[in-house]
């Protein structure tokens, strides 16, 4: 098989096949995945969006995409504890990057990002996005909960749910609540994990809660534990279509450093392991890590964490794709 590999015209998904070629081998791309610019045939497609003019003080995310592929290279297939290897299950690969035609213009961004995941969903695809700052998933929410509002997930230390800052409602603080405005998010199907640190003002934690959404504070995430949360979690989101959007400053900076609004005394990276693996068998249509900024990352670790994080949603993911009626693969690409 080696010397074949080496004589032979190997095909492009040879290279990335991980018996074939040492992972650090080749471009990175998310988990070494193949490079597709064509979603047709696929289950499940990863994207990146290098976009950070939504943030309020540290930049940097716009380079997330491009680390967490780099560390993804360290992902391997099958989970240690579900069993799951995602390939195995489903036809996955790296679309590449939301290509912006005019970056600095904010309208324009969020036509461009909801234009570019329309074309996912036109294709049956599930999306598993890589940030970016979080407010790229309100123009994604618009693209995939066109035919109704979804539930969500949602770990992060802030809510999210504020109005304009700085003379922009598209900003990283609101991405949750233009999405229940618009009717693409519904609140009593959403819960927010995580939350924690002072604010200038309660407004977005008042939107969350008076909105009807299940906001869960660090204090009362030690107070019942990692198990009680996943059982409420699966209680608001229920069986129905659900999202799950993870802002890395969810995490304890000392897991997640690189990022532009970290928030000390979060949940740790076994914690949200747990957390994730507990979602299994949910009606899964989507997911994203967000906010992993290399700039701020010293060691490269965030990158890693949202790499890690990344695996764990496309275990998921693939999962529940697997489970919907249309025939499942049982080979990898
Ligand atoms: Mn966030
Ligand atoms: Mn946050």
């Amino acid at each position: 098989m080696a010397e074949d590999f080496m004589n032979k015209e190997v095909t492009y998904d040879d290279r990335y096949d991980p018996k074939l070629a040492p992972r650090y081998s080749e471009i990175a791309t998310f988990m070494r995945a193949p490079l597709r610019m064509d979603p047709a045939g696929l289950d499940i497609a990863m994207v990146g969006v290098p976009y950070d003019g939504g943030v309020t003080n540290r930049p940097g995310a716009r380079h997330g995409p491009r680390e967490i592929r780099n560390q993804s290279s360290l992902m391997r297939a099958i989970h240690h504890v579900t069993r799951i290897n995602p390939s195995a299950l489903c036809r996955i690969a790296d679309v590449g990057d939301v290509r912006f035609s005019a970056v600095m213009d904010n309208a324009k961004v969020v036509q461009e990002i909801e234009a570019f995941f329309d074309r996912l969903v036109t294709a049956g695809v599930v999306p598993l996005t890589a940030g970016g700052d979080h407010s790229i998933t309100y123009p994604i929410f618009r693209s995939i909960a066109k035919a109704g509002p979804i539930g969500m997930v949602h770990i992060d230390a802030h809510t999210d749910t504020w109005g304009e800052i700085q003379g922009s409602k598209f900003n990283h603080g609101s991405p949750f609540r233009l999405a229940v405005e618009d009717g693409l998010l519904d609140p009593n199907r959403t819960i927010q994990i995580g939350i924690r640190g002072a604010q200038n003002s309660p407004e977005g934690w008042e939107y969350s809660r008076d909105s009807g959404m299940r906001v869960v504070f660090i204090e009362e995430f030690d107070e019942i534990g990692v198990d009680a949360v996943i059982a409420e979690a699966r209680r608001i989101v229920g069986d129905g279509p659900t999202y799950i959007s993870f802002d890395v400053d969810g995490l304890d900076p000392v897991y997640a450093p690189g990022t532009g609004t970290p928030e000390s005394g979060g949940i740790s990276m076994r914690e949200a392991q747990k957390l994730l693996r507990g979602l299994g068998g949910l009606n899964l249509i989507g997911g994203d890590v967000v906010e992993v900024s290399p700039p701020f990352d010293q060691t490269g670790n965030t990158a890693l964490v949202g790499a890690t994080l990344m695996y764990e949603i496309l275990c998921l993911l693939a999962e529940a794709r697997s489970n919907k009626s249309k025939p499942i693969l049982q080979t990898a690409l």
